[in-house]
């Protein structure tokens, strides 16, 4: 039996997502001919265009396991997807099953050890800025505000802070992830040593769905912005921390 065949009906054995189930309208599955298809099925990179059977926005591990284990058991293909910037769109997959976890979007700063938990699907900018409201802290994630923090960690990541804190997947401590087997685990220094090293810089989608990443934050102390308009520098002063607003490491990011 083919796969769209399968899929179609075998589709029922996944039902909703556990958060739709209590009406989180946010968790949900999106099918060709939903109204929001055409979206959900989209990348940052238009140039591609791929045609899901479904994509599923997952809420929580549970809800990622579920689809793995449904997906293998039906033979459908999956892929993860977090801020969807990959650049051959390998976050999509035609006649398959996408896992987007861009609802597992959380980020909590402890203070006392300067640790953050963060969303798996959480979009770089919100991560700054959460950190910043939370705690002004930082890490070194990437500088473009709308990539995920799960491929950019998995790939490693680089950015603005990198010459001094090293590169995203460094500051990385330990990930919860769903394995192919469906299998909830963490990895880090301390348990699955393996996969914690393969979620360092191994690549995304590789070795499971990553749900949740934690990682070491710095203090923002004083930060100095020099801009360039190909004609003159300009350069403002440290920008103190307890400034309102936007964190200053990303006030003068140009929205991509
Ligand atoms: C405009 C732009 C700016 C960029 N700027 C930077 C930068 O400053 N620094 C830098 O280092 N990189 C940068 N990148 C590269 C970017 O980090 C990678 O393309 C990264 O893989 C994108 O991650 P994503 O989650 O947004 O993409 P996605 O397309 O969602 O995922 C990318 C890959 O990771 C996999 N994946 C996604 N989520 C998960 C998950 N939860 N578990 C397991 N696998 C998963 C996907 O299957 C796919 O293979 C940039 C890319 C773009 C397009």
């Amino acid at each position: 039996m083919g796969t769209a065949a399968a899929l179609s009906l075998a589709w029922p054995a996944l039902g909703a997502p556990s958060q739709g189930k209590q009406g989180n309208p946010a968790c949900r599955i999106v099918r060709p001919g939903d109204p929001d298809y055409e979206e959900a099925r989209t990348d940052f990179n238009t140039r591609f265009s791929i045609f899901p059977r479904a994509i599923l926005f997952a809420c929580c591990a549970r809800d990622v396991a579920d689809a793995i284990v449904w997906a293998r058991r039906h033979g459908v293909p999956i892929r993860a997807r977090s801020g969807g910037h990959s650049y051959e769109a390998y976050s999509l997959v035609d006649d398959g099953l996408v896992i987007d976890v861009t609802q597992l979007d959380r980020v909590r700063v402890r203070h006392h050890d300067r640790i953050a938990t963060v969303g798996a699907g959480a979009a770089l900018l919100d991560v700054y800025q959460a950190m910043w409201d939370q705690a002004q802290v930082a890490f070194p994630g990437g500088s473009c505000s709308t990539v995920g923090v799960a491929g950019l960690t998995l790939g490693g990541g680089f950015g603005l802070l990198s010459r001094q804190l090293g590169l995203t997947c460094d500051a990385l401590l330990e990930g919860e992830m769903v394995t192919a087997d469906g299998e909830i685990v963490r990895a880090s220094d301390r348990e699955n040593r393996d996969l914690f090293w393969a979620l360092r810089g191994g690549g995304g989608g590789n070795f499971g769905i990553v749900t949740e990443l934690v990682f070491r934050v710095h203090p923002v102390t004083n930060v100095s912005l020099a801009t360039w308009d190909g004609r003159s520098t300009s350069y403002r002063p440290p920008c103190a921390p307890g400034s309102r607003g936007r964190p200053p490491s990303i006030a003068a990011w140009c929205p991509c």
